[in-house]
């Protein structure tokens, strides 16, 4: 029997352009069919009509993340940082309608049987609360039945893992490991759009249902560009020159 489908799973893009096209290079060079994104698509970044115009054209699953539902008014601004606010504050002016409207149609959460994806945590994916400990991943387990679920929200790419024959839940950041029959597994993919684990290179996850490979890529992509248009478009500096140091 073929093997079904590769599924690649992006992050918080972030208005991200460069990085977006290279993990899609990276992805398609791995033969992976289905694509899907833990939301966060807008914010900090200077190309946020051109990371919406790709995901639509190329029929991208997405969630909603805390970014765009405050660029939609459903999430107060003083909710984030200063740098985080002007950015969001910048992008309103840019958003075209149809961009905007494609936003607003996101839902903040995706299931499958094969996976769930949603951008913070369950079981309240509107709270946009941090999933980065045990006791809050146990409470996600519980809130879909799924094999595996996909989020993002920290940008640190980590697996929690509740192996069929352990009582204990466990955390780790292999970035190749394979999800064993009746295993569960919660997966940060990590963002593309501004890494915050030390590694500035754009992450891309690869999921194989059928053997259970899960894969953390990792792809150059020109951060000068981003940093020159970040600039370019008046907002904050510290958005670009973070990201030459993944933090
Ligand atoms: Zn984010």
């Amino acid at each position: 029997m073929a093997e079904r489908n590769r599924i690649g799973v992006l992050g918080d893009l972030h208005s991200n352009l460069s990085a977006l096209e290279a993990t899609l290079g990276l992805l398609g060079a791995e033969g992976v069919g289905e694509i899907l994104c833990v939301g966060d698509v807008v914010g900090y970044g200077p190309r946020p009509n051109e990371v919406c115009a790709i995901l639509r054209e190329r029929n991208i699953q997405a969630v909603a993340g805390n970014h765009d539902w405050a660029l939609l008014g459903k999430l107060a601004l003083d909710y984030f940082n200063p740098y985080a606010r002007e950015a969001l504050e910048w992008t309103r002016g840019q958003i075209s309608r149809e961009n905007r409207d494609w936003l607003e149609s996101l839902p903040l959460r995706l299931d499958t049987e094969e996976w769930c994806l949603f951008h913070g945590c369950l079981p309240r994916p509107e709270d946009f609360d941090y999933l980065q400990s045990i006791p809050a991943a146990e409470k996600a387990f519980e809130d879909f039945n799924a094999p595996i679920g996909f989020f993002g929200h920290t940008h640190l790419p980590m697996t929690f893992l509740r192996a069929a024959e352990e009582e204990a839940l466990k955390w780790h950041f292999e970035p190749d490991w394979t999800l064993l029959r009746g295993d569960r597994a919660l997966v940060n993919v990590g963002s593309p759009g501004q890494p915050r684990d030390e590694n500035p290179l754009a992450p891309a996850l690869v999921y194989s249902p059928d053997s259970g490979r899960v894969q953390l890529l990792r792809a150059p992509y020109p951060i000068a560009r981003e940093q020159a248009l970040i600039r370019k478009a008046g907002l904050p500096t510290v958005l670009g020159d973070r990201l030459q140091h993944g933090i």
